[in-house]
């Protein structure tokens, strides 16, 4: 069923460490070898041995309106044909600015980097030299790119220094950046209580997607968002994967909170290499060469990344939204049902276009939560689902994303999937 893809893999596997060129695609929790693609076209993938999926994973999420849309497709081809890159300014990179600033005020200026890691990176770097402070705090079970200062172990259930997640990250780095637990108010006071006056920033996802969908608890944002102003540090949303995907004006928008700095990716590409970083005037102006603080990139603002991201945000609309609402009930709904029926526990947490689930009773409120998941029973699953034709974001702490070309259909199909997998798996 996958001979082509074994065959491309053991190539691979000589000329790239572990045979791909990111992690998160390796299929290391879920098979021997991850699945090489020929083609996609809106909700379905195809791969090199002719096996047909429906794709809840759209390229980690940037393909909010499935893959090779026509509208993007045809923009990047008249992008590409006048030029790939020019190293001077075009008017798509104002455009692409204007579209982002209507729909998230928060973002009073922006700029343009090429991955959601240079966007945070650079957020970072500016929160220290603005506010003049060293450290920051992340949340355990959040992903913020892989630069040194947020590749850091997370700690206990209370507050902790980081130690590297990593080889190669310098311990020095890593004691500049705290880390608590998602959800945990208590102990994001503590943390502030012991190391408030050197706080840069705080840094999170509105919607944690890096340990499964983990929504934020009922006035948890409001008290990130209270403690970061009553300490003077900044409050950075990394919406790279919720941008665009929890609600047309992104989380924040969504839950009213405003952030000081902003980090956006994947959706704003269009399945072309894209990040952003912007906010309040005041900070960005910071920002060379309006001011000191340096930051820059040869492709930053690529022709053809801008002319993706316009042709994605220039057709979402407030109903795209009302739509993925509707998808997402009927997937949660089908999902609980055939769970029961197999008599085994689910918890499905849920943002927008995002669904996440988790192979356990619940509830799912933070890392150490998402980790009570069944990942043998997960591995099993997604093998299990291949074979139905549905390819999941291949690890648990992955959330499901649908596009506008996913329909009712492919959700009957694959609530069916999971059915059959289930049955399969679990001989119940
Ligand atoms: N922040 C978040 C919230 C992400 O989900 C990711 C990627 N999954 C990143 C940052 C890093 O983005 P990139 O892979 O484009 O560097």
């Amino acid at each position: 069923m996958y001979n082509t893809s074994k065959e491309l893999y053991s190539r691979a596997v000589e000329v790239m460490p572990g045979g791909v060129n990111s992690p998160a695609r390796a299929f290391k929790s879920v098979a021997e070898h991850p699945l090489f693609m020929d083609h996609a076209k809106g909700s379905r993938l195809y791969d090199v041995d002719g096996n047909e999926f429906i794709d809840y994973s759209l390229s980690f999420g940037p393909l909010i309106l499935g893959h090779a849309d026509e509208k993007t497709v045809q923009s990047v081809q008249e992008a590409a044909v006048k030029g790939t890159s020019f190293g001077a300014p075009t008017e798509l990179e104002t455009t692409m600015a204007e579209l982002v600033m209507e729909r998230v005020p928060s973002i009073e200026m922006i700029r343009m980097v090429s991955s959601g890691t240079e966007a945070t990176l650079a957020a970072l770097r500016l929160a220290r030299g603005f506010t003049g402070k060293n450290k920051i705090l992340k949340f355990e079970g959040c992903y913020h790119g892989h630069s040194d200062s947020l590749l850091i172990k997370a700690g206990s259930g209370v507050a902790t220094l980081g130690l590297p997640d990593s080889p190669g990250v310098p311990e020095g780095t890593a004691k500049n950046t705290i880390t608590v637990p998602y959800n945990d108010k208590e102990s994001l006071q503590q943390a502030f209580d012991a190391f408030g006056d050197d706080i840069a920033a705080v840094i999170m996802e509105p919607v944690a997607g890096n340990m499964g969908v983990v929504p934020p608890v009922d006035g948890f944002l409001e008290f990130v968002r209270e403690i970061t102003e009553q300490n003077d540090a900044l409050l950075i949303f990394d919406e790279v994967m919720t941008g665009f995907r929890v609600g047309y004006h992104s989380a924040q928008g969504h839950f009213g909170i405003t952030p000081d700095l902003t980090c956006l990716g994947k959706v704003i590409g269009g399945g072309l290499p894209v990040g952003a970083f912007g906010g309040k005037r005041e900070i960005m102006e910071r920002i060379a060469p309006a001011g000191d603080i340096y930051q820059a990139g040869t492709l930053s603002g690529n022709p053809l990344a801008m002319s993706a991201g316009i042709a994605t945000l220039s057709q979402l609309n407030e109903d795209s939204y009302k739509y993925f609402i509707k998808l997402a009930d009927q997937l949660e709904a089908g999902l609980k049902e055939v769970f029961a029926k197999h008599d085994t526990p689910i918890t499905i947490n849920r943002a927008g276009s995002m669904i996440g689930f988790f192979l356990t009773e619940g509830p799912v409120i933070d890392f150490d939560s998402a980790n009570s998941s069944d990942l043998e029973l997960f591995r099993a699953m997604y093998q299990a689902l291949l074979e139905e034709g549905v390819y999941l974001p291949p690890s648990q702490f992955e959330g499901m994303f649908l596009s506008t070309k996913h329909t009712e259909a492919d959700i009957a199909q694959t609530i069916q999937a999971f059915d059959n997998s289930l049955s399969k798996v679990t001989g119940k």
